[in-house]
């Protein structure tokens, strides 16, 4: 029989009637003879308040409690879910993380997925039931709860669709599916109809709402995952492998203008410039589990150079404490920092191996009098980093500069 995974995000299930709604919809496919496991997040911002709660209490709230916390917001929206599939008719079940199997590392709060062991969602669907699993949650080799990092569900859904062997993932939300940009920044942007795993993972790492494990996960185990919207039946967009088409070159290059917001600077000043001290720098930081995104090290002085790096305004200043505590051993001079910037960034695989998109890109910030404070790039990705009052600017000139505008 086939097998669906689906995954409703926080919005989707922020009340009674929302819940209703979205066990209609499960139950809709189950009455199309389909086996469903579906995934949920918490309500609305209920983990935003937990988060909050847990601050009223303690400013720093240990890692292991506050994941227990957490964890808790999925297995409220989950297990009212499925008092509503019970109510229309439907046998139903909830599994937390744990129960469903999902194995993680000991990362708190950025727990990552080692492995899952399907064997009780399999024999619930066996016996003809609709598992519904506790989305963004896990547990470890010693029975700890974790969690998988805000935004988590969309990954333990595609791991599950991967583990299950599902044919597809549908993720439902509050859009109805990915845009050439933010529709709410820039109004003029077009829905994607498809977009390849690569470019969706530039795109969700830069901005638009999805958990980037999911993409990875998505492109490891080729699971398609398709991104609509849980309040009507508008066509969403599918993430999956695309073909390398004939008449590429007809292919917009550009496929859409990703921004991120909340970024954070740190720069360490007259840093001795020899072997092994970016190590020591950057070690810390990556032992307490802060991401580190773009980094630029100037050329060297005197043999002294600054280097300065991105993290997500959040990690500031636990990022700033790691830093300053390796200082004296670095024998660097100063800790600066800047939170108030932002990045957009310029995607598409067709950029590849053609030149001219950077310094287009350049002189349509430019013309816009919007600074650019740091550049990085990959194959398939141009980003800059600005100042976060610039940051709607830069994507509305970016988008209709790229020609990525509607017709009108
Ligand atoms: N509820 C969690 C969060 O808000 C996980 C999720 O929504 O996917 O981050
Ligand atoms: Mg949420």
């Amino acid at each position: 029989m086939a097998l669906v995974v689906h995954k409703y995000g926080g919005s989707s299930v922020a009340d009674a009637e929302k819940i209703l709604n979205v066990a209609r919809r499960i139950g809709a496919v189950k009455d199309g003879g389909a086996d469903i496991v579906a995934v949920a997040s918490a309500m609305g911002d209920t983990t935003d308040d937990l988060i909050d709660l847990a601050r009223t209490v303690s400013p720093e709230p240990d890692p292991r409690e506050l994941d227990l916390l957490l964890s808790t917001g999925e297995l409220v929206s989950c297990a009212l879910l499925t008092m509503a599939l019970r109510r229309l008719g439907y046998d139903a079940i909830t599994l937390s993380g744990f129960q469903a199997g999902i194995h993680t590392d000991t990362m708190y709060g950025k727990a990552r997925i080692h492995r899952i062991d399907p064997a009780r969602v399999r024999s619930e669907l066996a016996e003809g039931k609709v598992v519904i699993v506790a989305g963004f949650q896990g547990i470890t080799d010693d029975l700890d709860i974790t969690t998988l990092g805000r935004g988590g569900s969309d990954t333990t859904a595609v791991a599950l669709a991967a583990a299950l062997e599902a044919e597809r993932c549908d993720i439902y939300t509050d859009v109805d599916g990915i845009y050439t940009a933010d529709p709410r920044v820039a109004p003029q942007a077009r829905k994607l109809a498809e977009v390849g795993y690569e470019e969706m993972l530039e795109l969700a790492s830069y901005g638009a709402k999805m958990h980037p494990r999911s993409i990875e996960l998505g492109a490891a185990y080729q699971v398609p995952i398709y991104v609509a919207s849980s309040f009507g039946d508008a066509p969403g967009t599918l993430i999956h492998q695309v073909a390398e088409m004939e008449g590429m070159e007809n292919r917009v290059k550009v496929t859409g203008i990703a921004y991120q917001a909340n970024v954070a600077k740190i720069t360490v000043r007259s840093v001795p410039d020899r072997p092994g001290v970016a190590a020591a720098l950057f070690e810390p930081l990556a032992a307490v589990g802060i991401s580190v995104d773009t980094i630029v090290q100037n050329t060297s002085v005197e043999r002294a150079t600054d280097i300065s790096f991105t993290v997500a305004r959040s990690d500031l200043p636990r990022a700033i404490r790691e830093v300053e505590t390796g200082l004296a051993a670095l024998g660097a001079a100063e800790v600066v920092s800047d939170p108030t910037l932002a990045s957009v960034s310029v995607v598409g695989s067709g950029m590849q191996n053609t030149p001219g998109y950077a310094s287009r890109m350049f002189r349509i910030l430019a013309e816009g009098g919007i600074n650019i404070d740091m550049i990085t790039t990959s194959e398939i990705r141009i980003s800059c980093i600005i100042r976060e009052e610039q940051v709607a600017d830069a994507v509305r000139l970016l988008h209709r500069g790229f020609q990525l505008d509607e017709e009108e």
